[in-house]
């Protein structure tokens, strides 16, 4: 990741969030974190990782809230996507 200020690592950060929770099924590897064992997207951090990240520079409670708003958005698609193919 290339980020010059807090906005774009921000911004950056909440994309790699939203890479982790891909909108159809694919390949996830180790978290890219020393010593965390969580399943991540390749060559990133799992969403728990990136969320600590974010925390950093927006504190933990948003950063908490904007990490579960991402994983029910994904769910929610889920159940679309269930609904496309049984109609
Ligand atoms: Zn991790």
């Amino acid at each position: 990741m290339i980020e010059s200020n807090p906005l774009d690592k921000a911004t950056s950060l909440f994309v790699d969030l939203q890479n982790q929770y891909p909108l159809y099924p694919t390949g996830f590897v180790t978290c890219s974190t020393e010593g965390c064992n969580r399943q991540a997207r390749i060559n990133n951090k799992c969403g728990h990782c990136l969320e600590a990240d974010m925390a950093k520079l927006i504190g933990a409670p948003l950063a908490h809230d904007l990490h579960m708003s991402i994983q029910e958005s994904r769910e929610l698609w889920r159940i679309a996507l269930d609904e496309l193919q049984t109609t």
